[in-house]
């Protein structure tokens, strides 16, 4: 029998006090511009049918492929699945509770995804991704509010080093030719494809361009442009786009190489990548995907145009740190040490009057000597130490000692205190 402990699964990360302010701080700042610009919270389930991710995703896809965490419930024998994305499910959602008849929706989640992939800096099986998604919204507006709104969260964010590239896939009818010239210049080049290309080639060989093996850099180098078979009406879009993005002063990169993981997407695609983090470089994807609700309903519904984005919070934040250097703590502002029976309830109606004037306050617990509870009001990073003894009691006053400078202890009043910590 092992006498290890039970450790967390490879690849699903525990997020450690010491890393929260971060997260908190992130998950603030997404919020308020979420906010801002009109997309609302909504909250899916983890697990979902698995057919809706074969369904919406594509069974040629890496994902339904090899990355998903489908099981059977022993109950009911249902096949479920850890969501490896957001979309569907947000899809779903809106479809199920009839939000597209009010009209089009601008939407926002986050939280956990999963997907088995090889765990690496940047790369786990549980990740968390923010998405927004606008449903009803044939754009180009919408895409470029989207691409906008990451922009500036960026921006809030304290990250420059990120790269815009655009691209368009072109309506489904232009896809279909270009999916026939493809594959006719990948038969041409047989021997040179690698076991998931060979297998892709009729399935999905657009897929086939996403592909990172390096040995098959020159032949997707090689292979005829979407952007030379795209249909008016796409091209159109793609240059109003373009046109809206220069307006608003963003600089970005046409790639015509931009094939996203997923089947759903059409016409717009982006992606926001940075240098700093090594191989896993990108932090936001998103693209247009009008057939998708379509698809998800099922009813022969019609056609409700959509787009949105997911970024990967673990990707973005360690960017931040990049950026920004080191991450901030969130410390209390007064630690409350107390002796003496009298002191005891004197210190629990102090920290009441502390919090209820907006302060950060610990109370000591567990007793001690004064000695002993200051060392603990230093190591918890207080800026404050909040002092009370029979004497203290005795005059109805506090004493504070500041623990971050070289400053003496003072003796206040009761009203006084609060002001005088929230003033340093
Ligand atoms: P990649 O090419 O890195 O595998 P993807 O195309 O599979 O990404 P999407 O499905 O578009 O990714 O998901 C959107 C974002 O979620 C990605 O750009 C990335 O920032 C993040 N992401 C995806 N998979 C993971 C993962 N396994 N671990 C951490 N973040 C991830
Ligand atoms: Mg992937």
């Amino acid at each position: 029998m092992s006498t290890r402990g039970i450790q967390a699964i490879r690849g699903m990360n525990d997020i450690l006090p010491d890393q929260i302010y971060l997260w908190e701080f992130f998950e603030e700042v997404v919020r308020d511009l979420m906010a801002a610009y009109g997309y609302r919270n909504i909250r899916m389930p983890i697990v979902e049918q698995t057919d809706l991710f074969v369904r919406s995703i594509g069974a040629v896809t890496d994902i339904v492929e090899k990355e998903m965490y489908s099981f059977l419930d022993h109950l009911n024998g249902d096949s479920l699945t850890l969501r490896p994305e957001g979309t569907a499910s947000c899809v779903r959602a809106a479809l199920e509770h009839n939000l597209l008849y009010a009209g089009p929706q601008r939407l926002y989640y986050s939280g956990p995804m999963f997907r088995h992939e090889r765990p690496q800096k940047g790369r786990y099986r549980q990740f968390h991704q923010v998405g927004a998604e606008a449903l009803g919204y044939a754009g180009p507006d919408i895409d470029a509010e989207l691409i906008v709104m990451c922009a500036e969260l960026w921006k809030k964010l304290g990250i420059s080093d990120v790269r815009l590239e655009i691209g368009t896939l072109g309506s489904s009818a232009s896809r279909a030719l270009h999916r026939s010239r493809l594959i006719r210049y990948l038969e041409s080049h047989l021997g040179k494809l690698d076991d998931d290309a060979s297998r892709r080639l009729h399935s999905n060989p657009l897929r086939i361009l996403d592909s990172k093996n390096p040995e098959m850099r020159d032949i997707i180098d090689g292979a005829p442009r979407l952007l030379d078979d795209l249909d008016e009406d796409s091209l159109a879009h793609f240059d109003e786009l373009q046109q809206i993005l220069r307006d608003q002063g963003l600089d970005f990169e046409v790639n015509p190489r931009l094939v996203r993981g997923l089947d759903y997407y059409n016409r717009t695609v982006f992606e926001w990548t940075t240098g700093k983090l090594g191989a896993q470089g990108t932090v936001c994807a998103g693209g247009r995907y009008d057939g998708l609700v379509e698809q998800i309903s099922g009813k022969g519904a019609s056609a409700v145009a959509a787009c949105g984005f997911a970024m990967g919070v673990e990707r973005v934040l360690a960017l931040m740190v990049e950026s920004c250097g080191t991450i901030p703590r969130s410390v209390p502002d007064a630690y409350v040490i107390h002796q003496g029976e009298a002191a005891d309830g004197f210190a629990w109606k102090i920290v009441r009057h502390l919090r209820d004037s907006g302060l950060k306050a610990i109370l000591h617990c567990g007793n001690g000597g004064f000695k002993a509870q200051m060392r603990k009001a230093d190591a918890s990073g207080a800026r404050f130490a909040v002092i009370i003894g029979d004497d203290e009691v005795h005059a109805g006053e506090i004493s504070i000692k500041p623990l971050r400078e070289a400053a003496g202890q003072m003796r206040v009043g009761l009203a006084e205190a609060a002001d005088l910590i929230k003033r340093t």
